[in-house]
């Protein structure tokens, strides 16, 4: 088999899908409150049309890990399906989602049924004053019910998400990490990264990996003796702290934009519209819905998908005086 190979020598066996550009939430760094104009109906891939393309990414281009996101993944109304359907592929692939949490304590279980291994909840504060400017929405309970519903399901580790900001939540590092160790769930600050809606990143606001660290010097965190890999989380052990696997305390960082690890990228992502992306800050795009619908073969379709991988640049390039934001805000790229 003849995988996602780039001109670079990284191999892409991790599957990014947007199932939705849609949202319930409109956080700050995503999303104009008035949202965005939704992709058409007719534009959006089917149910049968997405778990086409992941059967060709995990049969014939080495694909071994997919994971669900938009938009908000939750509100895709096929998703039982489309995770069930990805179950039942061999060799069967990892599954993992991410997701805001808002009704994910009434779907956890369902969605383990179908198959799905982990999952990763986005929180950024646990103020509810908070919560409510951060996200524009007053939801952090229904968030917070989501994570503990995951945990008892045994999507586990479940993975925390925060993206922390200057002047709005950037003092409550170490209370998340004290609430996510106490119910063993695993913390990952994320950088903010130029990919808002609203195009007002700025590399001033964006409270970095270094600044992360040294709010959590309390903690006295250790090297993790684990590898890293293909991981974009840096990960460190927290003494003294299991996880609920009663495996050592990890917290991680992504640190995209200070510490990039283009590198060692083993990512490909697909959109909500059918289109392939190899990279979040990607300035093209492939339109695989375009060859879908004009009846081209499995075969076909992996040999475009293998092209648009080999065009991958080596990195994002965002301290490049020449980098463009992408023109698709995160949500619609899928996160
Ligand atoms: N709606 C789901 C959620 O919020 O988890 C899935 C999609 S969201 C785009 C995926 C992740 O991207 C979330 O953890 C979110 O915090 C993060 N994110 C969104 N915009 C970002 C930005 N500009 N920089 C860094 N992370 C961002
Ligand atoms: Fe929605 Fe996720 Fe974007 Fe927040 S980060 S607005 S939850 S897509």
């Amino acid at each position: 088999m003849t995988g996602l190979v780039d001109r670079f020598g990284r191999i892409a066996t991790d599957l990014r899908v947007s199932l939705t550009d849609k949202c319930n939430l409109r956080c700050t760094y995503c999303m104009p409150a008035e949202g965005l104009a939704w992709l058409p109906r007719e534009e959006q891939l089917t149910d049968d049309e997405v778990g086409r393309l992941i059967r060709i990414g995990v049969e014939r281009l080495g694909i071994q890990e997919v994971r669900f996101t938009g938009g908000e993944p939750l509100l895709r109304r096929g998703l039982l399906e489309i995770v069930a359907a990805a179950a039942r592929l061999e060799p069967r692939p990892r599954l993992m989602l991410t997701t805001n949490g808002i009704g994910l304590e009434r779907i956890a279980e369902e969605l383990r049924d179908a198959g799905l291994d982990r999952i990763n909840v986005s929180l950024d504060t646990l103020d509810p004053e908070r919560f409510r400017a951060l996200t524009r929405r007053d939801r952090l309970d229904d968030v917070l019910r989501g994570l503990e519903a995951a945990a008892s399901a045994g999507l586990t580790p479940v993975k925390v998400n925060t993206v922390l900001m200057r002047g709005i939540n950037e003092d409550e590092a170490p209370e998340l990490l004290k609430y996510a160790l106490t119910y063993g769930y695993q913390l990952r600050f994320i950088e903010q990264m130029p990919l808002d809606a609203q195009h007002q990143w700025d590399r001033h606001t964006m409270v970095t990996a270094d600044e992360i660290l040294a709010a959590l010097e309390p903690f006295g965190l250790e090297a993790d003796p684990v590898s890293r890999g293909t991981a974009p989380a840096e990960t460190w052990l927290v003494p003294g702290h299991v996880d609920a696997a009663g495996e050592p305390a990890r917290v991680g960082v992504i640190a995209s934009v200070t510490r990039p690890f283009c590198g060692d990228c083993d990512r490909t992502r697909l959109t909500a519209d059918g289109q392939i992306r190899n990279c979040l800050f990607a300035t093209e795009e492939s339109d695989l819905r375009k060859l879908l619908r004009a009846g081209a073969s499995d075969a076909e379709i992996a040999e475009a998908w293998r092209v648009a991988m080999r065009g991958k640049r080596a990195g994002h390039g965002i301290d490049d005086p020449s980098f463009l934001q992408p023109a698709r805000p995160m949500s619609a790229i899928g996160g």
